[in-house]
């Protein structure tokens, strides 16, 4: 394990400090009737914990060097199956359901692999994610502050994001260039957030922070007119960063409905 040289291109930093693992495996309470799937287990300093008081213990990792270590270390732990392959294209159903999903992630990777584990949310129980710190204050993020975004709002409709406490730089071999944080996800119930079109308002949410110093108006140009805008009860003369995640639900569930 220390013979493998961090590799840059699969975002490799890997945990070194103690504490830090502690409170990661702390975080996530693993107990014998889990299944937890590890995204970028690499040399498997949280595995290692958290392979003692799982119940099955998924690991997916797409540095083919590392798998073989990992296959070799854990040859003889029956609760361990290693996969070789990449999160992002990754059937989590395949695992089952109510899985825990973790992991201190590639950060360059980060983003996309959260919108599609908001893909799979249905069989997903929980999430503890490190993170870049500056993505947590986005997934965090409250209407009318800067971080707030579409990764907010789309994540926030389903999930409750809390995050948990920071992780300097040195707490990594090699460091990264920027303050890390772990987060946990955790499902809101079926009902707190129906959206119709989810396809819709996805592509909605992205247009209207994608100019977001845009009006509403015309941000949203392709997607409704400003009576239909008012008609959902929102001030065309707004901006994408002054709309809570309900307001964005109920616009795009009304422009859905409506007959083309
Ligand atoms: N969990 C280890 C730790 O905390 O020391 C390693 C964390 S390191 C930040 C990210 C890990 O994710 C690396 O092992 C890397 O090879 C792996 N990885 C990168 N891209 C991946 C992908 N698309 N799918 C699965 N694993 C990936």
């Amino acid at each position: 394990m220390s013979t493998h040289r961090a590799r840059k291109r699969f975002g490799q930093h890997f945990l070194t400090d103690p504490g830090v693992i502690h409170a990661i495996v702390e975080a996530i309470r693993p107990q014998p009737s889990d299944t937890i799937v590890e995204i970028g287990p690499g040399p498997g300093a949280i595995t290692r914990p958290l392979s003692r008081r799982a119940g099955h213990l998924h690991l997916v990792e797409l540095d083919r060097d590392l798998v073989a270590s990992l296959k070799m270390e854990f040859a003889g732990q029956d609760n361990i199956t290693v996969h070789e392959g990449d999160a992002l294209s990754f059937d989590f159903r395949a695992l089952g359901d109510n899985l825990r999903v973790v992991g201190n992630l590639p950060y360059n990777i980060s983003t996309p692999l959260l919108f599609e584990l908001l893909a799979q949310r249905d069989v997903i129980q929980d999430m503890h994610f490190m993170l870049q710190k500056e993505v947590v204050d986005r997934m965090a993020a409250e209407p009318g502050s800067k971080a707030y975004g579409r990764l907010g709002v789309m994540l926030s409709c389903h999930q409750f994001i809390e995050p948990l406490f920071d992780v300097p730089p040195e707490s990594f071999d090699p460091p990264p260039a920027v303050i890390s944080a772990v987060v946990r996800l955790t499902p809101k119930p079926k009902d707190a957030c129906v959206i119709h079109d989810e396809e819709h308002m996805s592509r909605m949410v992205a247009a209207a922070f994608g100019q977001r110093r845009k009006t509403l108006k015309n941000a949203l140009a392709e997607f409704a007119n400003a009576d239909q805008l008012l008609a959902a009860g929102i001030d065309p003369g707004l901006r994408a960063e002054q709309l809570d995640v309900d307001a964005f639900v109920s616009l795009s569930n009304a422009l859905v409905s409506k007959p083309a």
